[in-house]
Formats: structure tokens, C-alpha cells, sequence
């Protein structure tokens, strides 16, 4: 790989470079090599340092101490979520209602519980790839146990109308455990716990300039969710296994130093992302495929002619990193952006461009040059 000054990363919705703060914690985290749950001193300075590191994560959600759970990251904590609300509550009711958008942490889950014999309703996005909070409202009944929902859809950067959804169901079905994949929203959009109304939320650290392999589950006080990973009694007995306090310590780290300014950089996302409107519009080959309310953080494009990992392995020896649709998916085929009602003629040829704090005009002018090369020279594949 060549010079980190050149590389030009617009794929932060796969993961995010570590920032300084999440590296020196990290290194904090090795240092302090207790055990936490030692009762010696070692053990209790590990100890702080996972306690501090809580402290942040509950600070930024608005919520207790207590309410957090680190767990190894979001996958884990969206499956400890729904398991456990199924362990808990599924054998009474059965019903699970969940969106046909989810990311497979949520959705793989979910048609484990329907093998096991739960009624699964999945809510499709509408004709103009809305979900409304309605639609999922309507889909509760008094059967249902879980309502599982994403803030912000990691393929378009789509959001999801949890806080009215869950708020409502609430007030109708109090007994409904509501669950929300946090991922793309968190540190981003003022995500709070409650305007969420969300019982259960999954939080990873990778996409916000943290570790990979930590994140953390917040469960609202007052609901017992039994155990996904048994063992020694970790995290209050939800999850079980020896912290990993340097993970944490750069989970906690990244947190404290994006905390302070998340209207400014919402802001500075806010212009990028009309920015690389203009430049689609400039382009005319390249289209944006979708522009409902969303984050603007993600950001879906096609580019007429070119296949999305032609033009991704094109872009990449500019040292230009973008993805084909999701990261997760692996080069497959995504079924999301279908349901998002992208049009069938852009479905082969989209690429995610997903900003950080770091992201520059600058980086969107070097994606076009790019592009427009690729136009240029690729034109014999069209
Ligand atoms: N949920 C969403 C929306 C994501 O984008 C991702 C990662 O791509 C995950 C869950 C999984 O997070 P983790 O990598 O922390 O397990």
C-alpha cells in the first residue's frame, strides 16, 4: 500500500481508522494488564479503566452506568438482544416484527428464531422506499414479543423511524421488547436513549473510529435479558468472559473525543453530501440512488455502464477505496438495495461512499477524477 497521506478512504461505513485518542487508550488498556475482576490492585486499575469507559458510552446514549454491556461488538449484542428476548419472552408470544432492511446481525438472527416456530412479519420498505412508523406499529399485536429496528440502513443511509415507532408501541403493548441496531447512527445523529424508546440498542466501535472486536449493549434497567455467552459472570452475568480492557479503553477513548462536537461534523456530512450531489449531477453518468431521508454519512451512487467491483478494483489502484454495496455482504448480491426500490438498471453498478470526520471535498473531486477516468477508459466493457 502506498502513502496513508494519499489514500484516499470513502468507506467508513465499513469501518473507520482508529483515531489517536482510541490508539493511546488502547495502549492505556495493554498497560494496565489486570485482570478486572482481580480483587487486587492490578485487577481494580483495570477495573477503572472498563468502569471510565462505560461511564462514556452511558454519557453519550443518556442512560445509567449500568444500562451498558460490552460486549465483542454489535453482531454479538444484536444476537444477545434478540435471543435473549426470546429466551425470555418468546414462549408465551410468539410474534417477532422486524424490516425486510436490516443488516444481517439483525436479520440472521431472526429467521433462526422463525425455524424455531416464531411468526416473523417483516416490513417492507413502501413504492418511494419509506418505512413508516405506521407500518410497523400495525404489524404489532398482542402476540408479539420483539419489534427489532435499524436507526440508519448501512447500504443507503436510510432513517428508520424508530423513536415514533417504538414510542408508540410502547404505549400500546408495554410488555413489547424493542430492540435497535444503533450501528450506522451512533456518534453521528443525536442518538439518545430516550427519543429512541428503544429497550435493547447495539453499538460497535470499528465504525466510530475505534477498535474492531468491542462494542456494547444497552439493556433499560429493569429488563432481565438472560445470558447468549455463559461462563465466569462478566458484565453483570449478561456476558460472560474476561473483559477485554484495551479494546474497551479505545472504545470508551473514541467515544469521549467525538462526543464534543457532533452537530459540527452532522454539518460538515450535511455539505459533503450535496457536494457529491453536484458532482453526480456534473457527471451525468453517475446518479445518487437514494435521496429519502437519510444520513448523510452514507450515500449510495451508480455509475451508468461500469459494474461496481470493475469500477471498485479501478478506483482501488488510485489508492481510492469505496464499497460495492455493503462490506458485509462480501461481493453478494444485496436484497436491501432491491427493497429500497433502486431501480433494477442501477443495481449492478452501485457504489457506497461513506464519510468520516476526515472526509474532504477534496477526497469527493478525487473520486470523480476517478470515475471520469474509468468512463474514459473502461468505456470498451459498457
Ligand atoms: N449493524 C450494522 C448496521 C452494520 O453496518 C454492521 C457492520 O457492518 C453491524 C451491525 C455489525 O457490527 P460489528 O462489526 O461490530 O459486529
Amino acid at each position: 500500500m502506498k502513502g496513508l497521506s494519499v489514500l484516499i478512504y470513502l468507506d467508513n461505513a465499513a469501518t473507520t481508522k482508529p483515531c489517536d485518542a482510541a490508539v493511546q487508550g488502547i495502549l492505556k488498556g495493554l498497560e494496565v494488564f489486570g485482570n478486572p475482576s482481580s480483587l487486587h490492585r492490578c485487577g481494580v486499575d483495570a477495573e477503572l479503566l472498563v468502569s471510565d469507559a462505560r461511564h462514556a458510552v452511558a454519557e453519550s446514549l443518556g442512560c445509567l452506568e449500568e444500562e451498558i454491556y460490552f460486549t465483542s461488538g454489535a453482531t454479538e449484542s444484536s444476537n444477545t438482544a434478540i435471543f435473549g428476548a426470546f429466551k425470555s419472552q418468546g414462549k408465551r408470544r410468539h410474534r417477532v416484527v422486524t424490516t425486510t432492511v436490516e443488516h444481517p446481525a439483525t436479520a440472521r438472527p431472526i429467521d433462526e428464531l422463525e425455524r424455531l416456530g416464531c411468526e416473523v412479519v417483516r416490513i417492507s420498505p413502501d413504492e418511494n422506499g419509506v418505512i413508516s412508523a405506521e407500518s410497523i406499529i400495525d404489524a404489532v399485536n398482542e402476540d408479539t414479543f420483539l419489534v427489532s429496528m435499524m436507526l440508519v440502513n448501512n447500504e443507503t443511509g436510510a432513517i428508520l423511524p424508530v423513536g415514533k415507532a417504538f414510542a408508540a408501541i410502547h404505549r400500546r403493548f408495554p410488555k413489547v421488547i424493542t430492540h435497535c441496531d444503533c450501528v450506522q447512527g451512533y456518534m453521528k445523529l443525536p442518538v439518545r436513549v430516550k427519543t429512541l424508546s428503544a429497550d435493547l440498542i447495539s453499538l460497535s466501535a470499528h465504525k466510530i473510529h475505534g477498535p474492531k472486536g468491542t462494542g456494547a449493549l444497552y439493556v433499560r434497567k429493569g429488563l432481565h435479558l438472560p445470558a447468549l455467552v455463559m461462563g465466569g459472570g462478566q458484565e453483570k452475568d449478561l456476558r460472560s468472559g474476561t473483559e477485554s480492557v484495551p479494546l474497551i479503553c479505545g472504545f470508551g477513548a473514541a467515544v469521549k473525543s467525538l462526543a464534543g462536537d457532533l452537530n459540527d461534523r452532522l454539518e460538515r456530512a450535511r455539505h459533503l453530501e450535496s457536494y457529491l450531489a453536484e458532482k453526480c449531477a456534473e457527471n451525468g453518468g453517475a446518479t445518487l440512488n437514494y435521496t429519502g431521508e437519510k444520513s448523510p454519512y452514507v450515500n449510495s451512487i451508480s455509475v451508468a455502464g461500469l459494474k461496481s467491483e470493475v469500477l471498485l478494483h479501478y478506483l482501488e489502484k488510485k489508492d481510492i477505496y469505496v464499497s460495492s454495496g455493503s462490506a458485509c455482504s462480501k461481493g453478494k448480491k444485496s436484497g436491501v438495495l432491491a427493497e429500497f426500490r433502486i431501480p433494477v438498471q442501477n443495481m449492478d453498478t452501485t457504489l457506497r461512499i461513506s464519510f468520516s470526520a476526515e472526509t474532504t471535498e477534496a477526497d469527493i473531486d478525487a473520486l470523480f477524477d476517478g470515475i471520469k477516468s474509468a468512463q474514459a477508459e473502461l468505456a470498451h466493457l459498457r
